[in-house]
């Protein structure tokens, strides 16, 4: 109940932050206006005479030195303690915060109660000994976490249901404590302890009003300076604030002691109280110290910072003392406290790593799985495991206890998989670190700072990091560490993962200098009826409706009977570029592959080199005394670049023993042709070349794909085929099979890059039956060039797709069934979708005509009337693929 009022509350002054900011302003100024016109604004000494100079005891000064020694002593804790936390907003923030409660609410308040400012004096270290700047920072970790500013709102409503009623309470039992001060006599101290017990209610309504509406004014002024998350690389410290936080979280225990000692305190006050009332004259009641002296006002002769510059050079040793220590650590703050942002810049880092160890812990121990290739680790494991009690994992209270350390390791099979990280010290020298490298313990033996040096140092090749750690995430770690230090942003790798990857499949095969992975989502697909069977087909895209759409063509197909597949050829191609000494000898060579006998000597040097791919043909072009051989082979599951670039090594040389003065220019001539547009491709073919057919009744046509045969073969003729034809396109004669290509390459491992010549398709259209209702549709893609083996397909994910597919790795058929496979079911998912988006272009173009015959002779603004049809129609296909997606998903349902 109080927890839900303080969270109203909260979220009340943040939601409306100028408005209770303004309000608290008001508040403070009008309420310093009030003691101004009671002309109780008086400085001793200055503008009025004194009262007699009340006869200060030894005590007195050495309590009061000491106060105040304490009070800079704290404040200064607590700017450091702030400082660690690295942000400039958070001290920011807080400062104002300060200033602002302590200082001139204070003021304001004393100023109502007609007393003697002068003795503030005495009483700021009071002030400054009742602010904590900790309270200000965790209600800022929880502002700090929001992503919008809904949620800045939310969280420090949130923030304070938990911090306000905590709060409430250490101020009853503060305030009570202090004013146990104002009975103790002496003068000075009952004087700081009002304005303590003061400080503290002050610092409290401060801390509940203008504070939170502080902060999300900030957090909301710097979003809308075009950041959509100002505080990125706070996040981190948001999370690392409110993990601190939960493990302090108030004990109930501490609680109710708080609670039973201000009911006695509160005992306490009024028994006193009541006892000073009853004549006891040594406690006087804090009115009377800071009662004005009748009629002593007098005009100021001196100018009121002259006033003060006199006080502050007469004052005696205990204000010198205070003074320079003061000074000795606002010199220390500023000049040798550098290092303390780097020691929690250093702890965060630990904190990270050791969360991605334990969760690389957890994914290990959670599917039960021993990795094969972390075999070696586990052995070099064996010999970390002598290193392991000069390791030491943070600095908590388990980590010294060696006991849990070794029970942990005996007992984790996985904990041996990563070597712990050595714990954050002082980097040892260069030349140190460079030994400890060289020696038998190696990099396992150097922190990750250490070990970055000696990359900055070019000691370690920043490429070989995992390597020489012989261990992934921590050299993907250190290597992220290193590209941070040298980014301006360095909150910018925050939110690229890292961990839980199961790297042995990346490292020496599907990516260098790895630094995180890429997560796109992947959607589904389906059924696609292809060729009697249906398939579920994975697509990792960011374009929205791209699946919808296609999702609408598979529906369509099923309903129309399926698509029916043939592969049509398949070779993939390397097509090296040679020289020789003249056009005759380039000429001569040419005709020498051509002889079916030389063809073979060359096809057998191919072949001896893969157990899968077969030289089927060459082909070659010359230009001048260049000759362009194109060696097309199948190449079993592979896709084949690899594969084919072997075999043609291979066959050149046999090539060259016949022809000694063929110079080879490059294994790739261009004439392949791999990544790049190319008429060759598309003419002769590259990789798979599938086709699709599939008719589609007019009645599915009207139904599920809302247009006509008619409209759709026009559409066909006029974009598809004529319009590309107007472009100059090659193999470019289609809506969008690039998207399905890109999606399903992407999904299923595919070298995505290949999608250039991939994607080269026509799709044709036409009607069909016996009155030409129906819709004929088929697509052609002659150089799809996927695999299921090599390249990307290793990866789990992608391997994954794969299987939802049948089509994972070698078949059991025959080499080159499954890649064969994955092509024909590209194809019939690009027909899927040319059926879907084609149609949705013949509606649009329909609603025009439309438009354009009835309204004709209608004088109308047409641009608008193109406007409106193109929204129209743009909301109507919308709502189709929302009703679309919402059937399948009701179906799977
Ligand atoms: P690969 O992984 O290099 O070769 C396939 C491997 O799988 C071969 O070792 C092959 O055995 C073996 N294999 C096992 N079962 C197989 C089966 N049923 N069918 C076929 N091979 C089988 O793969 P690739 O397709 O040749 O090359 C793909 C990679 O090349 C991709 O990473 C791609 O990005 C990259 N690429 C390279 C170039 C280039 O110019 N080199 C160009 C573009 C892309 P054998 O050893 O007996 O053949």
């Amino acid at each position: 109940m109080l927890s839900q009022l303080f969270k109203v509350h909260g979220h009340f002054c943040a939601s409306h932050p100028w408005e209770v900011i303004v309000s608290t302003v008001t508040l403070t100024v009008s309420v310093m206006s009030m003691s101004l016109l009671k002309g109780a604004n008086q400085i001793c000494g200055w503008n009025y005479v004194c009262s007699e100079e009340e006869d200060i005891k030894r005590s007195d000064v050495i309590i009061m030195s000491v106060t105040r020694c304490l009070a800079v002593v704290f404040i200064y804790m607590q700017f450091r303690n702030l400082r660690k936390f690295g942000s400039k907003y958070l001290l920011g923030i807080s400062g104002l915060f300060t200033i602002f409660s302590s200082f001139v609410f204070s003021i304001a308040v004393v100023n109502l109660f007609g007393n003697d400012l002068t003795n503030l004096n005495e009483a700021i270290p009071f002030f400054l000994l009742m602010i904590d700047l900790s309270k200000a920072s965790n209600l800022a970790a929880f502002a700090l976490k929001s992503k919008s500013q809904d949620e800045v709102r939310s969280n420090i409503g949130d923030g304070m249901s938990l911090l306000g009623p905590i709060i409430t309470l250490d101020t009853v039992v503060e305030t009570l404590v202090i004013g146990v001060g104002t009975l103790s006599g002496v003068k000075q101290l009952h004087t700081m302890c009002c304005f303590g017990c003061l400080s503290v209610v002050v610092n409290y309504i401060a801390f509940m009003t203008f504070y939170p509406a502080c902060l999300a004014l900030v957090l909301e002024l710097s979003r809308e300076k075009g950041h959509a998350y100002p505080f990125g690389n706070l996040q981190h410290l948001a999370k690392v604030l409110h993990e601190e936080e939960e493990s302090k979280k108030p004990n109930p225990v501490t609680q109710r002691v708080k609670i039973i000692m201000s009911a006695g305190l509160a005992l306490v006050h009024i028994y006193s109280r009541l006892t000073a009332s009853n004549g006891d004259e040594t406690l006087l009641p804090s009115s009377d110290i800071f009662k004005l002296v009748d009629g002593a006002y007098k005009e100021p002769d001196t100018a009121l910072w002259q006033f003060y510059l006199t006080k502050f050079l007469t004052a005696n040793v205990d204000y010198g003392l205070t003074f320079f220590l003061g000074v000795a650590l606002m010199v220390k703050y500023l000049f040798f406290d550098g290092d303390v942002e780097l020691e929690v810049k250093q702890q965060l880092a630990m904190r990270n790593m050791m969360n991605d160890t334990s969760q690389s812990k957890q994914s290990c121990t959670g599917d039960g799985k021993k990795s094969v290739a972390f075999e070696n680790e586990h052995k070099q494991c064996d010999t970390v495991d002598d290193h392991e009690a000069h390791f030491v994992v943070g600095d908590s209270d388990e980590d010294s206890d060696p006991d849990v350390n070794t029970k942990e390791t005996q007992t984790e099979s996985c904990q041996t998989k990563f070597p712990p990280f050595k714990k954050l010290e002082a980097p040892r020298p260069l030349s140190e670190c460079l030994t400890i490298l060289k020696s038998d313990d190696g990099a396992s033996a150097l922190s990750d700072e250490e070990i970055l040096s000696l990359v900055k140092a070019k000691h370690i090749p920043a490429y070989k990091l995992e390597g020489i750690l012989q261990n992934y995430e921590r050299g993907i770690a250190i290597r992220r560490l290193l590209v941070s230090s040298a980014i301006s942003d360095t909150s910018a790798m925050d939110f690229l993962p890292y961990t839980s990857y199961d790297y042995k499949y990346v490292d020496g095969a599907c990516c260098e200098n790895v630094i995180g992975y890429m997560p796109v989502p992947v959607g589904v697909a389906g059924p696609l009826l292809l060729n009697g069977k249906e398939f579920y087909v994975p697509m990792a895209t960011t374009e929205g409706c791209l699946i919808a759409s296609t999702n609408r063509g598979c529906r369509t197909l099923m309903q129309s009977g399926g698509v029916h597949s043939v592969i049509i050829g398949d070779g993939m191609t390397r097509g090296p570029v040679v020289r020789l000494e003249s056009a005759k000898k380039a000429s001569d060579l040419k005709y020498w592959l051509e002889d079916s006998k030389n063809f073979q000597k060359v096809k057998d040097s191919f072949d001896s080199t893969s157990r899968f791919g077969r030289l089927k043909k060459t082909h070659t072009v010359q230009a001048g005394r260049l000759l362009y051989i194109r060696f097309v082979a199948t190449s079993g599951d592979a896709m084949g670049m690899n594969m084919v670039s072997k075999g043609t090594e291979k066959a050149l040389q046999k090539i060259s023993e016949e022809f000694p003065q063929m110079e080879i220019i490059s294994l790739s001539g261009n004439f392949c042709t791999d990544k790049k547009p190319s008429a060759l491709n598309w003419i002769e073919g590259r990789g798979k070349s599938v086709v699709c057919e599939a008719t589609v009744p007019a009645i599915v046509v009207q139904t599920t794909l809302k247009t006509s045969v008619e409209a759709l073969v026009d559409v066909n003729i006029s974009k598809n085929l004529v319009g590309s034809a107007m472009a100059g396109s090659i193999g470019g004669f289609n809506a969008h099979a690039a998207n399905i290509v890109t999606a399903i390459f992407i999904a299923t491992g595919q070298d995505p890059a290949q999608n250039v010549v991939s994607s080269n398709c026509i799709t044709l259209m036409e009607a069909t039956g016996p009155n030409k209702e129906d819709l004929y549709i088929t697509c052609t893609m002659p150089s799809l060039e996927v695999g299921t083996v090599g390249g990307g397909t290793i990866l789990p994910p992608q391997a994954a797709c794969l299987k939802m597919l049948g089509v994972s790795g070698s078949s059991d058929l025959a080499p080159g069934e499954n890649a064969r496979k994955l092509a024909q079911i590209v194809c019939a998912t690009v027909l899927a979708s040319e059926l879907s988006l084609m149609s949705a272009l013949a509606a649009g173009h329909l609603v025009r005509s439309h438009l354009k015959h009835n309204r004709s002779s209608i004088s109308m603004n047409l641009s608008s009337q193109v406007l409106n049809s193109n929204l129209s129609s743009k909301k109507e296909q919308l709502h189709t693929l929302v009703q679309e997606q919402s059937i399948f998903y009701k179906d799977k349902s």
